[in-house]
C-alpha cells in the first residue's frame, strides 16, 4: 500500500519539477534571444558604418585599393569585416571573421550576412563580433539552472511532503480513533473536529455509522438473549417429561424407551447450547463488569473437580501444578470457572484415552492448559474462537459439541482484558494459554509472591 501522503507528496513534485523545467526553459530562451537580438542590433550598426563607407569610396576606387582603405580604417574593426560580391567573389576579409567563419565551432561569434545593393551593384556584407561574453552568461544560466532545479525540488518534495503530512493527520487520527472500536467497545465515539470541513463530516458521518451499528448489535445480542432465555423453560419440560417418563415401569430396551433416551440426550445437548447462546449473548451485552479478587489456582482447582470425571472415564491423566501461594487477579469468579471447564472440557474431550493433560498457574498471572490430543490443523487455528466453528466436524474427533466453547472462552478473557493464546500442531496436543494483566488492580505486593515453589497434584 502506497500511503496517500507519498502519493500527494509525488503527484506535488511531479507537478512542481515540471512547472520549474517550463519556467527554466523559457528563462534561458528568453535570455539568450535577448542577447542574439543586442549582438544583432550592435552588427547591424557597425555594417551601415562600413556599408556607408563603401559607398562613399567604391566609384573612386578599385577594390583591391578599397580594401587595402578598409584594412587601415581604424573607425570601424576591419578585422570582423567581410564582403564579398554577389557573384560570391571575396572582395575584403578580416582575419578575425575567417578564423570565425573557417572555425565556427572552436570560436565563439556571432556572424551577420546581409545583401545590400550600392550603386547598382549586390554585395553581400559579413560582419562579426566575439561571442565570449554572452556564451558565458549563458554557461553560468545553465549550470544556475542545472543546480538550483534538483536543490528546489528538494526542498518543494519536503514542504510538499510536511503540508501533506499536516493536513492528513485528522483523518489518520480518524482512522486510528475507528480501528480501535469493535465489538467490545462499541459505544465509543470519534471526537469531533470542529474544523467545518470534511473531516469534521467524515468524524460525523462514522459516529452515525457506529450509531446505527451499535442499535443492530444490541438488537441481535437482545434477540438472541431472549430467544434463548425463552427456549429455556420448554427445553427444561422436555426434559424432565423424558426423565419422569424414563421412570415408569417397563422393558428396558423397548423402542418407547429409547426414543425417551434420544430425547433426553437432544434435550439436554440443546439446554447447554441454550446456556452458551445466553452467556454469549450477555457477554455481548455486558455493562461494567463487577470484578472481585479471585484466587487463580482456587479457581482452577473448583472448576477442574467438576470435570475430571471426564477424564477419569478416559483414562487421561491430569496433573495440576500451583505455586504454594495465592495468584490472585480481579475477576467475576463464576465466568472463570466456565472459562477453566470450557478449556478442560475441550482437553479431555480431544485427549485420547491413556493421555496426559497438564494445568499450570504461575506467579505472572499465566494459566496454561497442555494436553497430548488430537491438536488443531493450522488451517483450523485461526477459526476455532469462531462461533460455531468446530475444526473436527470433518474428521470426526471426540464427541459432537456445538463450536461455542472458545468463542464463550475468548469474550470471558475478553471482559477481563487477558489474553488468550493456542498453539497446536495435528496429532500433537494443544496448549492453551491465558494471560492476565499484570497488575489489574491488585496491589503489586499481594499479586505476586517472591515464593515460586511448586505443587504437583496428580490425578489418575
Ligand atoms: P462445544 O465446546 O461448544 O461443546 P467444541 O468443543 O467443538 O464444542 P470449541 O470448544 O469452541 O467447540 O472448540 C472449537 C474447535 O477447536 C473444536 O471443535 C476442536 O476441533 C478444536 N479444539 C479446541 N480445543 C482443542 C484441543 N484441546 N485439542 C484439539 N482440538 C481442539
Ligand atoms: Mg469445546
Amino acid at each position: 500500500m502506497i500511503p496517500l501522503r507519498a502519493k500527494l507528496t509525488l503527484v506535488y513534485s511531479i507537478l512542481f519539477l515540471a512547472s520549474v523545467a517550463a519556467v527554466e526553459v523559457a528563462t534561458y530562451w528568453g535570455v539568450s534571444a535577448a542577447l542574439d537580438t543586442l549582438l544583432e542590433n550592435e552588427l547591424i550598426a557597425r555594417r551601415a558604418v562600413v556599408e556607408e563607407y563603401v559607398q562613399n569610396h567604391v566609384r573612386r576606387l578599385e577594390w583591391p585599393a578599397l580594401a587595402a582603405a578598409l584594412a587601415n580604417h581604424r573607425g570601424f574593426q576591419p578585422d570582423w569585416i567581410g564582403i564579398e560580391s554577389s557573384e560570391g567573389h571575396v572582395l575584403f576579409a578580416g582575419a578575425a571573421l575567417r578564423n570565425a567563419r573557417a572555425n565556427p565551432a572552436i570560436t565563439p561569434s556571432r556572424v551577420l550576412r546581409e545583401f545590400r545593393r550600392i550603386d547598382g551593384q549586390d554585395y553581400v556584407f559579413f560582419t562579426g563580433m566575439d561571442a565570449n561574453i554572452p556564451a558565458a552568461i549563458l554557461e553560468r544560466i545553465r549550470w544556475i539552472m542545472l543546480f538550483s532545479a534538483p536543490l528546489l525540488l528538494l526542498s518543494a518534495s519536503a514542504i510538499g511532503y510536511w503540508i501533506a503530512g499536516r493536513a492528513l493527520k485528522p483523518v489518520q487520527q480518524i482512522a486510528n480513533a475507528a480501528a480501535s472500536i469493535d465489538s467490545r467497545n462499541l459505544a465509543t465515539r470519534l471526537t469531533v473536529p470542529a474544523s467545518r470541513d470534511e473531516l469534521q463530516r467524515l468524524a460525523e458521518t462514522i459516529n452515525h455509522m457506529l450509531d446505527r451499528i451499535e442499535t443492530g448489535f444490541r438488537q441481535i445480542s437482545q434477540f438472541t438473549a431472549n430467544a434463548s432465555h425463552e427456549l429455556r423453560t420448554p427445553v427444561a419440560i422436555i426434559r424432565s417429561t423424558a426423565e419422569v417418563a424414563l421412570l415408569h415401569p417397563g422393558p428396558a430396551d423397548s423402542p418407547e424407551r429409547n426414543a425417551l433416551r434420544r430425547i433426553l440426550r437432544q434435550s439436554e445437548r440443546n439446554s447447554q447450547l441454550l446456556e452458551d447462546m445466553l452467556h454469549l449473548a450477555r457477554l455481548d451485552a455486558a455493562a461494567a463488569p463487577n470484578h472481585q479478587p479471585v484466587d487463580l489456582a482456587r479457581s482452577l482447582r473448583a472448576a477442574a473437580s467438576s470435570v475430571l470425571p471426564l477424564a477419569q472415564k478416559q483414562n487421561i491423566t491430569v496433573n495440576i501444578v500451583t505455586p504454594p501461594n495465592p495468584v490472585i487477579v480481579l475477576a467475576d469468579d463464576a465466568h472463570l470457572r466456565r472459562l477453566w471447564t470450557i478449556l478442560l472440557d475441550n482437553a479431555f474431550k480431544y485427549t485420547p484415552a491413556g493421555g496426559s493433560v497438564r494445568i499450570a498457574v504461575d506467579m505472572d498471572h499465566e494459566v496454561s492448559i497442555q494436553d497430548t490430543g488430537c491438536g488443531i490443523a493450522p488451517e483450523d487455528l485461526p477459526h476455532v474462537f469462531d462461533r460455531f466453528y468446530r475444526a473436527d466436524k470433518s474428521r470426526g474427533a471426540g464427541p459432537a459439541g456445538f463450536g461455542l466453547g472458545l468463542a464463550l472462552a475468548r469474550q470471558i478473557t475478553r471482559s477481563h482484558k487477558a489474553t488468550i493464546e493456542i498453539t497446536s500442531r495435528l496429532s500433537q496436543g494443544a496448549d492453551v494459554r491465558i494471560r492476565f494483566p499484570k497488575n489489574n488492580g491488585i496491589p503489586h505486593e499481594t499479586a505476586v509472591s517472591a515464593n515460586s515453589q511448586v505443587n504437583h497434584i496428580a490425578l489418575k
